[in-house]
């Protein structure tokens, strides 16, 4: 089905994410280019299944025609102290900042430090988003929502605020803010579940995940949410795709997650998609084939890649 060899590679991050301190990532060749293969190792076939169809669909060059040259990105502010905050938000370039709270361990005052320093960062006319990737209940979601929205000078909007959907719906009856579903949808069946508990305001869709860019597109249109595009921390292979789905996408209010290419040390293309003024090119990247080498997997990782994929193929051919 695919063409070529998988092309494992092993990225350093520059910080922790997820509990990873390497990426890997398989790359696929195919007739138009490169198509990014990268479920968590943690997922196993079934759930790996649409992330192939995704790179399948790259490889393929079967994207939509765009509607834009340009997708606008927020900078990503992990749960750190506000000098931090302030620093990354003006580094990042963006006009839109999502601001991770809600982190085990830590207070609402945290939070509330970090997006003060974040407002100023960014001045009065930037958009501040929250993600609390589920870390509240009902009660706290609405008592801190309203404490942030307070400190960051209006909040754009509040993602995943708890961690079910029925939760998710209870919150957004009670707060003025938006609230997004991110962690509620990770299933091609989820966002009409979302859809239809009206438990959220904008739908954050990842493309690996739910099996590509048109796939992505069909739920757009039939959910009837303003959606935002998200990484699943890909090379700039992978996010080439997320931008393809922001390209064609009628309506793209907000700017999207997808300047993740910075958590690696390390990339495939030649020009990295990294946000310059607060935006992506859309378009597939040329890849560096010194890239390919310089950070391939030892040959047991390969393996393992090889291993996942064939179970994958057994899975379609059920
Ligand atoms: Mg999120």
């Amino acid at each position: 089905m695919s063409a070529g060899p998988l092309r494992v590679l092993s990225i350093p991050m520059r910080t922790r994410f997820r509990g990873l301190e390497h990426r890997e990532v398989a790359l696929l060749e195919g007739p138009a280019g490169w198509g990014e293969w990268s479920p968590f190792l943690e997922y196993d076939a079934e759930v790996a299944a649409p992330w192939l169809a995704c790179a399948r669909e790259a490889a393929a060059g079967d994207w939509p025609d765009p509607v834009r040259t340009h997708v606008p990105v927020n900078v990503t502010v992990p749960a750190c102290d506000p000098e931090r905050a302030h620093a990354i938000v003006r580094a990042g370039g963006c006009t839109t900042a999502k601001v991770k709270v809600a982190e085990p361990g830590q207070v609402l005052a945290d939070d509330e430090a970090r997006l003060e320093a974040v407002r100023d960062a960014l001045g009065p006319a930037g958009l501040v988003r929250v993600d609390a990737n589920g870390g509240w209940s009902v009660d706290d979601a609405v008592r801190a929502v309203a404490v942030l929205d307070q400190a960051a000078g209006g909040l754009e909007y509040v993602e995943q605020p708890c961690a079910s959907v029925e939760e998710l719906a209870a919150v957004r009856r009670r707060i003025a803010v938006p609230v997004a579903a991110d962690e509620s949808i990770r299933r091609a069946e989820d966002p009409y579940r979302v859809r239809d508990l009206e438990a959220a305001d904008i739908a954050v869709l990842k493309v690996q995940p739910l099996g590509g860019v048109r796939a992505c597109l069909r739920i757009a249109e039939q959910i009837g949410l303003p959606v935002v595009v998200s990484s699943a921390l890909e090379t700039s292979v992978g996010i080439a795709a997320g931008v393809a789905l922001a390209a064609a996408l009628p309506e793209l209010p907000h700017a999207c997650g997808l300047a993740t290419v910075q958590l690696l040390t390390d990339d495939v293309a030649v020009s990295p998609l990294l946000p310059v003024d607060g935006v992506l090119p859309v378009g597939a990247p040329v890849v560096d084939l010194a890239a390919l080498s310089r950070l391939a997997a030892a040959p047991e990782r390969v393996a393992h890649w090889e291993a996942r994929l064939a179970q994958v193929r057994e899975v379609e051919a059920r």
